[in-house]
């Protein structure tokens, strides 16, 4: 529910409920409060992922973000839950914009917020550390550590007020540790927001 990790208690039967927790969002919940994502990170749809970040196949965002539209649709339309107030997509360093020409993340984020009508902002959360690839670091605590004090709010007064009590979604392309995803959740916790959820493209299993 919280993270999008699959619990082998899904497979437990109408006799066992299935745990709506992993036992890590239950030891240290993290900032934000639930995730969608499309499927696994895995063999053949890593490659469209690998595309859109490193090759600028740019379409496959398009894709991303027309997938995760209808996904929203349809949870949040059986949930009877009312969609987020605003998207923001997990920033870049200024550093890894140039070099890259675009963010991935809002790439998928544009399209999305059309879609659905909601509001999205590209730059009201900052990325102001480059840390070394996730990858590099195998322990989420490390991963956590890593992320510590990467990421900054950078909202004027009136921005602040349309974030505060409102549930905000949070879109990046690939959901590895999470603990990217958690790091600006909780810049935007600090900053008021009542609820973040997480809309991924394509989740690490
Ligand atoms: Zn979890």
């Amino acid at each position: 529910m919280r993270c999008a990790l699959p619990l082998q208690s899904d497979h437990a039967g109408p006799n066992h409920p299935p745990s709506r927790l992993c036992s890590h969002c239950i030891v240290a919940p993290p900032a934000f409060d639930a995730t969608l994502a499309l499927t696994h990170y895995a063999a053949p749809l890593d490659q469209l992922a690998l595309a859109l970040k490193f090759n600028a196949q740019l379409t496959i965002a398009a894709i991303f973000a027309e997938r995760l539209a209808r996904l929203v649709q349809q949870t949040y339309a059986h949930d009877k839950l009312s969609y987020p107030s605003l998207i923001l997509p997990v920033p870049l360093s200024a550093g890894r914009l140039a070099t890259r020409g675009y963010n991935q993340a809002w790439e998928i984020a544009r399209p999305l917020a059309r879609i659905l009508q909601i509001p999205a902002q590209a730059r009201w959360v900052k990325r102001v550390l480059d840390t070394p690839p996730q990858t590099q670091l195998s322990h989420l605590q490390a991963r956590q550590r890593n992320m510590r004090g990467a990421f900054m709010a950078a909202m004027n007064t009136q921005q602040l007020a349309s974030v505060r009590g409102q549930h905000i979604a949070l879109v990046d392309d690939v959901m590895t540790s999470g603990a990217t995803l958690a790091a600006v959740a909780r810049i935007l916790k600090n900053a008021g927001a009542a609820r973040v959820t997480n809309w991924v493209a394509l989740r690490t299993p």
